[in-house]
């Protein structure tokens, strides 16, 4: 295997790379998992309405607190 062919193959890589993420992109997002009286998302957690949130982050299910005490779990846990 020369230069050429080990330059192509990591091209191909990026090109599969940047393919996948446009994929998840585009997906539907999910509907809220809890929702109020009312129709409005909240937070799985602490009941927190998401709808703003939500906003901006199509698959929330957590406040911004709650998904980060998720975020130091998974850290923690390595
Ligand atoms: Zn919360």
């Amino acid at each position: 295997m020369d230069i050429v062919d080990i330059a192509q193959n990591s091209q191909q890589r990026l090109q599969e790379a940047a393919l996948m993420n446009h994929k998840q992109a585009a997906a539907v997002p999910t509907p809220p998992m809890k929702l109020s009286n009312s129709g409005r998302a909240l937070c799985i957690d602490c009941d927190d309405d998401i709808t703003e949130r939500r906003k901006i982050i199509l698959n929330a299910q957590r406040c911004t607190s709650c998904q980060q005490d998720v975020i130091n779990l998974k850290h923690r846990g390595r």
